[in-house]
């Protein structure tokens, strides 16, 4: 399997679920930096924002994003959304994702 979250998105590679739809999955990150570390991922295979040319898809994933907060009890203390672009923005994976971090106090500081 050449991209992981293909294979996770086709089932091929197990993960912890916790949504599915047409458009997108959402999962738990393998290796959490937070108490809530979930990744939201279209199926398509779209390599990074920069490839993104689908304006409305986006705007599902944040919204998914937002209820999988209030699923996780995090949507008042607050959370933060995540989408690491190329080599200097930290993108490790090339399948487009977006990360939701919540469950403690993440610094002032980004990155
Ligand atoms: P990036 O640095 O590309 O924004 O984030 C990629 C994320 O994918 C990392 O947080 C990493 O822990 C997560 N990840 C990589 N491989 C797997 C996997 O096989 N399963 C899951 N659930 N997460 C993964
Ligand atoms: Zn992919």
């Amino acid at each position: 399997m050449s991209c992981v979250f293909c294979g996770i998105a086709s089932g091929e590679i197990p993960s912890q679920l916790l949504h599915q739809d047409e458009e997108i999955i959402a999962f738990r990150d393998i290796s959490p930096r937070a108490p809530t570390h979930i990744l939201i991922v279209p199926r398509k295979h779209i390599p990074s924002l920069n490839e993104l040319d689908d304006e409305a898809l986006m705007g599902h994933m944040v919204n998914v994003a937002g209820n999988l907060a209030q699923a996780d009890g995090i949507r008042e203390r607050g959370y933060r959304l995540v989408v690491n672009c190329g080599r200097e923005g930290g993108q490790a994976v090339h399948h487009l994702h977006m990360h939701l971090l919540g469950g403690r106090q993440f610094s002032d500081e980004m990155g």
